[in-house]
């Protein structure tokens, strides 16, 4: 395993944003186990660290602008373009539909890393992928700072610090479900803004 993935861990263990249980995902399946990265950037100086071994994996790709998507996205999103000093840009979703909105605009060819913190089905990120290219840019890589076995989609390469493929179902066929263990949703995934 690479330094950095040790690095990372360590960092998970020490902020507790690595949590077993009963969760259900924002994709809507179950797991035994949660990675709230909320957590993990809560102290900024951490979340600066995991930014600074993001945008390390990503500099050679000499990315232009980083967009994300809200809500999970915003904080590492943010910092990784920080450390590359280049536009963040967030896309968020409105009606189920993920949309770029408040005033910023994509430059066609503009060379473009997605920077989502977890991707578990990989959902988000692939919507912010495909909303920049249809937007004209050129998109460099979709990257996390963990993968939870992500299917990737797109011609990009995905690009995680911790590749950490936690088991999950669907609900109907949850082990934990069946056991009757209560269930928590700490999904960050905000109801549309209408
Ligand atoms: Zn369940």
């Amino acid at each position: 395993m690479s330094g950095e993935a040790d690095r990372l861990r360590a960092l998970l263990d020490e902020s507790g944003a690595f949590q077993e249980g009963h969760f259900r995902l924002s994709s809507g399946r179950h797991s035994a186990a949660y990675v709230q990265c909320a957590l993990l950037l809560e102290q900024p100086a951490r979340a600066t660290e995991v930014g600074g071994l993001l945008a390390a994996r990503l500099g050679g790709l000499r990315p232009e602008a980083v967009l994300s998507p809200a809500l999970g996205g915003l904080v590492i999103g943010y910092q990784v373009a920080a450390c590359l000093g280049v536009p963040f840009r967030f896309c968020e979703r409105r009606q189920g539909r993920m949309e770029l909105r408040r005033g910023f605009r994509i430059r066609p060819g503009e060379r473009t890393v997605v920077v989502e913190d977890v991707v578990t089905t990989g959902g988000s990120a692939a919507e912010a992928a495909a909303l920049a290219a249809a937007a004209g840019a050129d998109v460099v890589a979709v990257a996390s700072i963990i993968d939870r076995g992500a299917e990737p989609g797109g011609e990009a390469p995905w690009i995680s610090l911790l590749r950490l493929p936690l088991s999950s179902w669907p609900q109907a066929e949850c082990p934990l479900c069946a056991e009757g263990l209560l269930l928590s949703a700490p999904g960050s995934r905000l109801p549309d803004a209408g």
